[in-house]
């Protein structure tokens, strides 16, 4: 019933007929209610690319819980980040990030940051439907969330991956800007963090400041008392835009 009225409330975002559907950022937070142990996700894209090997051994030797959203192009890429990610399913739980990375856009000459989205619907169910299946050949547990590559989605995206039985997963807390972020101002994203939150980080460039910066920001969360939990455990609720500024 949550998710009918999550996927209600996305589904009526309004375009003009006759437009092309305009694309949304979808942010969520935990659903659960907010009690006394501030419970906070830590959620880490594998998008493509490489394995960030002191970012996951930061977090198994804190015994820090993620959600990892990897993709089938990441799986193939990375078997050793995979075997570490496997032996350790009690802190992860791999979530599906796609077959190639495309963003939940429908439509030729469609973009989101330059990244080209799916020419057509047959093409963003093999999307999901393939990275599911990667995730579940990978690791022996079917995935339940989807992400896409950019967090924007089409209206027709966002009905489509409800109809495979995805859940879609936004975030509220943008930790690395993609692994572009230094040091301090992932340290700084951090510090603002608040009971309720899905942060989003990046653990497929090992060469970028991601492990070091969340190596401190979530030290700092531990020290204030926070609980990490997974998105096999919970639901997340969808944060609704707020309403543009008036100009003056
Ligand atoms: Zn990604």
């Amino acid at each position: 019933m949550k998710t009918a009225l999550f996927i209600l409330a996305l589904s009526l975002v309004p375009f003009a007929a006759g437009a092309e559907p305009h694309p949304v950022e979808i942010h969520t937070r935990l659903a659960s209610p907010i009690g006394a142990d501030k419970k906070v996700a830590l959620t880490l894209d594998a998008c493509s690319g490489k394995y960030d090997d002191d970012l996951i051994e930061f977090l198994i030797q804190n015994r820090i819980p993620a959600t990892i959203f990897a993709t089938k192009k990441w799986l193939d890429k990375n078997p050793h980040g995979l075997s570490v990610i496997k032996a350790h399913l009690d802190l992860f739980d791999v979530e599906n990030h796609g077959e190639k990375h495309i963003p939940a856009i429908i439509g030729t000459d469609r973009n989101v940051y330059g990244i080209p989205g799916e020419p057509d619907v047959v093409h963003l169910r093999r999307e999901v439907v393939e990275g599911a299946r990667a995730v579940e050949k990978a690791t022996g547990i079917a995935p339940h969330w989807y992400r896409d590559a950019t967090g924007e989605y089409d209206p027709q995206a966002i009905q489509e991956i409800d109809k495979l039985g995805y859940k879609i997963a936004g975030f509220s807390v943008n930790a690395d800007q993609g692994a572009t972020a230094k040091k301090a101002a992932i340290e700084k994203r951090l510090e603002k963090v608040m009971p309720g939150d899905v942060i989003i980080a990046h653990m497929n460039k090992p060469a970028s400041d991601s492990a070091e910066g969340l190596a401190v920001g979530l030290s700092y969360l531990l020290k204030a008392g926070f609980v990490f939990v997974r998105l096999d455990q919970v639901d997340l609720q969808l944060i609704p835009e707020k309403a543009p500024k008036k100009s003056p």
